[in-house]
């Protein structure tokens, strides 16, 4: 069966597709965020001087990376989020449409390839202070 042409002006026609990919996302996502956690507090619980002020290098780095699972899980809860307001695969920033290269690359992508993407700090780089 041949796939007819799109004449659509819609910059994401195929809603249901991407509900279901990024709902497939989130659940790899929340798992992520759930062993992540797990693993860090096993980590915590079985470090030397439990309970001390500062953690040491690994739990650290455990922290980092539960940290932006959390926020990968977030970006994706949000790209839901605007696909359910018809604003998924607009530019946040100047509303043009996000490429389907770039959205099929990067479904939490927010911006157009002109506005770039703000949204990836490396504020992770630091140490999550809680
Ligand atoms: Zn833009």
């Amino acid at each position: 069966m041949k796939q007819a042409a799109s004449k659509t002006t819609s910059p994401v026609p195929d809603g249901p597709w991407w509900r279901a990919l990024l709902e497939a996302r989130w659940r790899d996502r929340l798992q992520q965020v759930t062993e992540l956690s797990l693993e860090f507090h096993d980590a915590a619980a079985a470090a030397p001087g439990a309970g001390a002020v500062r953690p040491g290098p690994a739990l650290q780095r455990l922290m980092r990376r539960a940290a932006s699972a959390r926020r990968a899980l977030a970006d994706t809860d949000e790209a839901l989020a605007r696909l359910a307001t018809g604003r998924f695969g607009r530019c946040e920033n100047c509303a043009a449409p996000i490429a389907a290269r770039t959205l099929r690359a990067e479904p939490e992508a927010r911006y157009c390839v002109r506005c770039g993407q703000p949204a990836l700090t490396h504020r992770d780089l630091s140490v999550v202070a809680s």
